[in-house]
């Protein structure tokens, strides 16, 4: 892969998309192509056997499926494609990410039994269990791998287990934990798993996926279709016949993708995720030094997200340490939860220990910008 000029590089500790290779940039730049041509769609070929690959699928038995969009195109497709008529889903519902799968369900009229718990924590087993012993109607429970508004890693092979154990298919949003967190989708009782080009592979915006249950697929074209562009059973059997997206993919978007996923093997899966683990050490290591606190216990933290208590003592401004921080390079991000102060610094790109140490030289000067002595009292 030929970088004609290297792109001036950003670190992005925002919760996607993230930082990428200029490899990865340059992939784009091919000579226009008609995607419907035999050579776009081996590429697309390819992509989907690799795709199946990265969550230790069986090509046999699971299939990956594209999608032209953002992340929540593949949450709405799950949502609006797997539930059978007069069936309800049920959503393991501890952070904003979960929410959003109730949020489409409601879009749709499916039912939805909405199991809520605090964000702070883990959901609560038992009670999961006691609602799918109480609600025989349930055919689809639904949940987060990684809650990306919190930090909050779910136990998604206890919770796969039950939704099995009561007859129901189970979707898992990994798609901030795909191509970060080893994940080998049979172990973790995962039936549709799915991800976004532009989180853990590092690619562009604009690409996402489903991996998934063929047999699962295949069922789904009897159940009621509630979306044209977004139906799972549509866009498998146009994959099937001819190869391709139904509609236009985003072809630039393609490339820069099947490039990110062979960054993705040269570095190798344990590999990449230890590089991620010392990312998230390095960012504890700052704030201990900074004398900032997280909001979630680190043993249930997905060491690719931190949220960060903000002081309360009246000094703190986040957009002032976001502008002094984005100026230099570095983009934070705000945090997510209700009636708290947060602010977010996520490790999921193609980044070091060496990016996390000079961000938190920069945020140290910003804090002292801001009126603090450091550590903070
Ligand atoms: C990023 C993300 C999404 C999708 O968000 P988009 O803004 O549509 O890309 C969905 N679920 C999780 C867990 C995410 O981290």
């Amino acid at each position: 892969m030929e970088v004609v000029k290297s792109v001036k590089r950003n670190v992005l500790l925002n919760p996607g998309p993230a930082t990428t290779t200029d490899t990865v940039k340059y992939a784009q730049v091919v000579p226009d192509i008609c995607p419907r041509e035999k050579e776009f769609v081996d590429i697309m070929d390819e992509i989907r056997r690799e795709l199946v690959k990265v969550v230790h699928g069986d090509p046999k038995k699971h299939t990956a499926v594209l999608f032209a969009g953002s992340g929540t195109v593949v949450q709405d497709v799950l949502v609006n494609s797997l539930v059978p008529e007069n069936k309800k889903i049920c959503v393991v519902n501890n952070g904003s990410y979960s929410a959003r799968l109730v949020e489409i369900a409601q879009h749709y009229h499916i039912p939805c039994v909405d199991l809520k718990f605090p964000s702070t924590g883990l959901p609560d087993l038992k009670a999961v269990g006691q609602a799918l012993d109480n609600d025989r109607d349930i055919a689809v429970v639904a949940t987060t791998h990684h809650e990306t508004g919190t930090g909050v890693l779910n136990p998604v092979r206890e919770i796969g287990k039950m939704a099995h154990d009561h007859g129901c298919v189970f979707i898992a949003d990994t798609i901030s934990t795909y191509g970060l967190l080893p994940i080998d989708m049979e172990k973790e009782n995962i039936d549709f798993c799915m991800s976004s080009a532009q989180k853990g592979l590092a690619a562009m915006t604009g690409v996402s996926w489903t991996v998934g249950g063929i047999d699962e697929i295949v069922k789904s074209k009897t159940y009621p279709t509630r979306s044209y562009y977004c139906n799972l059973f549509m866009q498998y059997d146009f994959f099937e016949r001819v190869g391709e997206m139904h509609f236009t993919p985003p072809v630039q978007t393609i490339y820069a993708l099947q490039q990110a996923i062979r960054e993705y093997w040269q570095e190798g899966e344990m590999p990449r995720y230890e590089r991620l683990s010392r990312c998230w050490e390095a960012v504890h290591k700052g704030m201990q030094e900074i004398g900032l606190e997280s909001v979630i216990d680190k043993k249930i933290q997905s060491k690719l997200v931190v949220t960060i208590k903000a002081p309360k003592d009246g000094k703190f401004d986040f957009f002032k340490l976001h502008d002094y921080c984005y100026e230099r390079g570095f983009t934070i991000y705000p945090g997510k939860m209700f009636g708290l102060e947060t602010f977010r610094l996520c490790n999921l790109g193609v980044i070091t220990c060496k990016d996390i140490e000079d961000f938190f030289v920069i945020a140290k000067e910003a804090f002292r910008k801001m009126g603090y002595s450091i550590p903070i009292a």
